[in-house]
């Protein structure tokens, strides 16, 4: 598998906005330790980006200590985070650049 050593931040926007901001320091980070450990393998900083990233989500996420809570009840117990989780992951999988590649393969090809 061929990578480019560095990718291009999908959000280059300075707009100072805490949500893209982290978008994009997180890939400006995969970019640095890249090129920092030239014979790191790619696919253990980006798995390494995840972990801390699902992590942080799930830290964030934790529900307060008001079972009546409405704000959060859609995360109010372990299920209900991953679900939601996999939900976003899926949501930011099928926005990025990166989700089709001209080396996919086609479904149903003999
Ligand atoms: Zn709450």
């Amino acid at each position: 598998m061929v990578l480019s050593k560095q990718i291009k931040s999908e959000l280059q926007d300075d707009s100072g906005d805490a949500y893209d901001e982290a978008a994009r320091q997180v890939v400006d980070l995969a970019n640095r330790i890249a090129d920092e450990q030239q014979e790191a393998d790619l696919w253990d900083i980006s798995d390494g980006l995840l972990m801390g990233a699902i992590h942080y989500w799930l830290y964030t996420r934790q529900p307060c200590d008001d079972p009546m809570c409405e704000e959060c009840e859609p995360v109010s117990n372990p299920e209900q985070r991953l679900q939601e989780l996999h939900r976003l992951v899926d949501d930011f999988a099928k926005d990025s650049d990166y989700f089709q590649s001209a080396h996919d393969i086609k479904v149903g090809r003999a």
